[in-house]
């Protein structure tokens, strides 16, 4: 009889079953770990004795993931098939894991107060990659050599096996802190405790630090009222503050905690957050070493959150605290929840380095990622780590600027990649589908089974001689142009003044004089409204296409009427929800096929999401899984242009 248990996992990373394995190798355990698309099996001998010690450790060392579902065990005499576990080592890019936490908090461990912590299964390992195959020779650590303790434990030690960034205070990085006068170098375990307990405390007494972490240079700060910038980050020192500060719904509260650790808008509840950042926050958990330790020490001066900027190493700061190794940054990964929905809005980090099935002899470029043959396998990753490689041709992206000579290069444009890697996700390469892809702009897609064609382009819209366009929109246009130049002058002053190449959300923004003036800015504003809705926003003059101009102009006539702005925000995206709902089923009907496929950035948004869910729920549109819904997909859809 085998004893089987079961965890949903909605994701390809293979991090999680790979420390199963390896803390049953540790406890000397038989277990078959295999990974499906949707779960973790893990399959043991009902009799074995260990077996209720085993599962019992394994809630201590396996961290809480985003992508980990429900678990539940039964018993079957039948062993499940076993499909070979990779053999592909990539290099990750979350929170240290429980036992790498444990190591970095025991005053007797060889990792006490050490940023750089981690194993096999977790840590800031990317950052220090270089190139591929992923090995110590390969990674800014190759100058290190690991001391005595690291070189026997790297045979010994099952969650360490081989590990090809193993290090330890004795051989690891050193850290460095500065100040206007004096450095002081971290070279003993106290030293590197010291530089954290001085750095929390000078943040706490209203002083920054600019801080060099595994993800790239980080001002952090006090947060208070004049210094809280709308692009500052909320760091929570730790969980209990969550409850206290911020208003969260469960699966908001886990995604903040998995390690993963995504970033993550959320509402606002403390008087003093909503003082400092309105009615919602980006924020995140500590996601690396550096951020955690500073957090725990945070927490020591009495503060429940502090606050960070990413920056340049140029940045102004009362202290700075950095190492030697040159590192890799990833960009951020924003995370967007809606029920039990959860979708990679934008971001390298968590999504890439990823193993993709590619059958064709074909490089994808796109943002700065490549899809590229290592060995075997394909693997998605920053261009800069990638060797020079032979292929029978190469996909760019159209804006992409990359020189390669190579005499099979092909150009795509975003949205047909876009569409196809969605489908690609849900195994419908090659079946008819519709497809809306709104980027700032929006576009209604059609997918004939070969190629994806724009079937309802966005009209193109230039930001500059705003005023012109406006007046001759329709019949009493230039009253509103006058009106709103005697009402709002100011305003009327930036708009007549804009570049040609804003977008129509920025534009919005300034107009409605929000502070982020971007999408941002709107979405943000629009989660403040709590009423009900129900202004129509014009989104159209002619041939049913949406017309920026008309859009504007809608929004500055309910300006003249006071309208206030959350209402107005929260207007735009149910408008666009409504205007989607309008031309999907039209679409629909034409083409025969009732596969609906979301894409773009903008759907990360509550209201809009929760339209769409109304108005095109039917159809239960497909979205991207593993991959962002914004512009990085692109990289993983050009496999099947
Ligand atoms: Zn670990
Ligand atoms: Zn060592």
């Amino acid at each position: 009889m085998y004893f089987i248990f079961e965890i949903v996992f909605s994701s390809n990373k293979m991090y999680i079953a790979d420390l199963i394995r390896a803390y049953a190798k540790e406890t000397q355990i038989e277990a078959d770990v295999l990974q499906t698309e949707e779960k973790i099996l893990l399959v043991m001998n009902q009799e074995d004795a260990k077996l209720e010690s085993f599962l019992k450790g394994l809630e201590e060392v396996l961290p809480a993931s985003l992508f980990m579902g429900r678990s539940r065990h039964y018993f079957s005499d039948k062993k499940p098939a076993l499909i070979p576990a990779s053999s592909m080592r990539l290099p990750v890019n979350i929170a240290p894991c429980p036992s790498c936490q444990k190591e970095m908090f025991d005053v007797s461990s060889r990792r006490y107060y050490y940023p750089f912590t981690s194993c096999n299964h977790c840590g800031s390992q990317h950052p220090f990659v270089t190139q591929y195959p992923y090995e110590r020779a390969h990674t800014t650590m190759k100058f290190l050599t690991p001391c005595e303790d690291c070189v026997s434990e790297a045979k010994s030690n099952a969650l360490r096996l081989d590990y090809p960034l193993i290090s330890c205070i004795e051989c690891g990085i050193a850290l460095r802190m500065r100040d206007r006068e004096s450095e002081h170098l971290a070279l003993t375990k106290g030293d590197y405790r010291k530089l954290f307990e001085v750095s929390a405390r000078a943040i706490a007494s209203g002083e920054s630090v600019l801080m060099k972490t595994a993800h790239g240079y980080r001002r952090f700060f006090k947060p208070e009222a004049e210094n809280a910038a709308s692009t500052s980050i909320l760091l929570m020192a730790d969980a209990k503050g969550f409850n206290e500060h911020l208003m969260m719904v469960t699966q908001e509260f886990n995604a903040l905690l998995s390690i993963e650790r995504p970033l993550l808008r959320v509402a606002t509840k403390s008087d003093a957050l909503k003082a400092l950042y309105g009615a919602s926050t980006r924020v995140k958990y500590p996601d690396e070493g550096m951020t955690m330790l500073l957090a725990r020490e945070i927490l020591n001066t009495g503060l429940a959150y502090i606050a960070y900027e990413e920056c340049d190493e140029d940045e102004e700061a009362d202290f700075l605290v950095d190492f030697d190794l040159p590192i890799n940054t990833q960009e951020d990964t924003k995370l967007f929840i809606n029920q039990d929905t959860k979708l990679f809005v934008s971001g390298e980090r968590i999504v890439f380095p990823a193993q993709v099935h590619s059958e064709k002899n074909r490089v994808t470029v796109a943002h700065d990622l490549a899809c590229v043959k290592v060995g075997e396998a394909s693997v998605i990753d920053s261009v800069e780590v990638f060797d020079s490689v032979q292929t029978e041709e190469l996909y760019l992206l159209e804006s992409e600027e990359f020189s390669s000579g190579h005499a099979n290069e092909h150009r795509f444009e975003q949205y047909k990649a876009s569409m196809l890697s969605v489908l690609a996700e849900h195994n419908k390469v090659g079946q008819k589908a519709v497809g809306v892809h709104f980027d700032g702009s929006l576009n209604f897609l059609y997918y004939n089974g070969k190629q994806v064609i724009n079937a309802v382009p966005a009209i193109p819209f230039e930001s500059d001689h705003l005023w012109e366009k406006i007046r001759t929109l329709r019949e009493g246009s230039d009253r509103l142009v006058e009106n709103y130049k005697k009402a709002y002058p100011e305003t009327w002053e930036r708009l007549d003044n804009l570049e040609g190449d804003m977008d129509i959300f920025e534009v919005t923004a300034i107009t409605l004089g929000l502070e982020d003036e971007s999408l941002e800015g709107i979405s943000s504003e629009a989660l403040s409204f709590l009423g009900k809705g129900g202004l129509q926003i014009d989104t159209r003059v002619k041939d049913n296409r949406f017309d920026n101009y008309a859009f504007l102009t809608s929004i500055m006539s309910y300006q003249l009427g006071d309208v206030e702005n959350s209402y107005m925000c929260y207007s735009i995206y149910e408008s666009f929800g409504d205007y989607i709902g309008e031309i999907v089923p039209q679409l629909v009907e034409k083409t025969g096929t009732r596969t609906v496929v979301l894409t773009g950035e903008t759907f990360a948004n509550q209201s809009l999401y929760g339209r769409i869910q109304r108005t095109v729920g039917q159809y239960k549109p497909l979205m991207n899984k593993n991959f962002p819904i914004g512009k990085e997909n692109a990289v993983y859809g050009a496999l099947y242009i």
